[in-house]
């Protein structure tokens, strides 16, 4: 019964439809896959029907992006109401900030030579999906400048690029506030994330869980054996589940559907918090 709870379609930053990255889990053996895209929830429906259709179980989720200064931190939200009022302003504000930022980094780019435009890189975004860099690593890609997404990175995305902008994310705990509010579950994403920098202090996630936290993802590509033992051992003193699971973005990423996994008692654990948004079962 392997249980999938991290993965991105078009309506973010994945590269396959809600629908698609369904019929994939489907062929990967998965039986309960979430859909996490970043700051939305506009491929629910789509991965609901097709999830039916197919036989699987729909966890609705989204990947909420936080800041704590520089920081930037994610957080799953499971089975919230996405019509919550305080969570539609926050994902909303998030979203419009994504855009004004995409545009302010694809000015210094082309500026400096590089051959993207707005409307190269607004091609590359699904009408109402969240925007993000990976957007214009898929314009860099179509140019001939780069060969993939993680070359994009690994050259003029990355955050400590002359290019780099940030955008609006509420404070980790505030973010976690209002995903209660709304009636989600609410887990740290890739906490010791060794591609993103400086690691989520302890300090932190023991503020978010003040403020209502369920769980840490711990088992990811991400994450080296050491940030494994690190964040069980946290979770362990902290009370908190522990979840496993790929972080897929189709072709965007190596990471595959099912490379990591959660335990059923987790995602029964994780049910019994929310009250927001029911699981989709076939
Ligand atoms: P943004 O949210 O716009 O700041 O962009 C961050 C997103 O880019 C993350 O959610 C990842 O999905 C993606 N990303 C980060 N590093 C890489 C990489 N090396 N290759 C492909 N995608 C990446
Ligand atoms: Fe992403
Ligand atoms: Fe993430
Ligand atoms: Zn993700």
């Amino acid at each position: 019964m392997p249980i999938d709870l991290h993965t991105h379609s078009t309506a973010s930053d994945g590269t396959e439809a809600p629908a698609v990255v369904m019929e994939r889990a489907a062929e990967a053996g998965l039986d309960t896959v979430a859909l996490t895209d970043h700051d939305t929830t506009i491929g629910w429906d789509d991965a609901a029907s097709a999830a039916r259709r197919l036989g699987l179980t729909l966890v609705p989720g989204i990947e909420v992006s936080c800041a704590r200064g520089w920081q930037s931190i994610h957080l799953l939200a499971y089975l919230p109401d996405p019509t919550h009022p305080d969570l539609a302003d926050e994902l909303e504000q998030a979203r419009t900030s994504r855009d004004t930022r995409l545009d302010r980094m694809v000015a210094r780019m082309a500026a400096d030579g590089l051959p993207v435009t707005v409307e190269s890189v607004r091609d590359e975004v699904e009408p109402g999906a969240t925007a993000g860099r990976p957007h214009i690593a898929d314009a860099l890609v179509r140019a001939g400048v780069v060969a993939h997404r993680d070359e994009a990175f690994a050259t003029v995305l990355g955050n400590d690029s002359p290019y780099y902008v940030s955008h609006y994310a509420p404070d980790p705990v505030r973010a976690v506030e209002v995903v209660r509010a709304a009636g989600g579950a609410a887990v740290v994403a890739h906490a010791w994330s060794a591609t993103r920098g400086r690691v989520v202090a302890d300090e932190v996630i023991e503020e978010m869980v003040d403020a209502g936290l369920t769980g840490l993802e711990v088992h990811h590509r991400d994450h080296t054996p050491e940030a494994v033992r690190h964040l069980t051992d946290l979770a362990a003193a902290l009370g908190l589940v522990v979840t496993g699971s790929s972080d897929y973005h189709g072709e965007g990423k190596l990471n595959r559907l099912g490379e990591f996994t959660t335990d059923p008692d987790v995602l029964a654990a994780l049910e019994d918090v929310a009250s927001g948004t029911p699981v989709v079962r076939p």
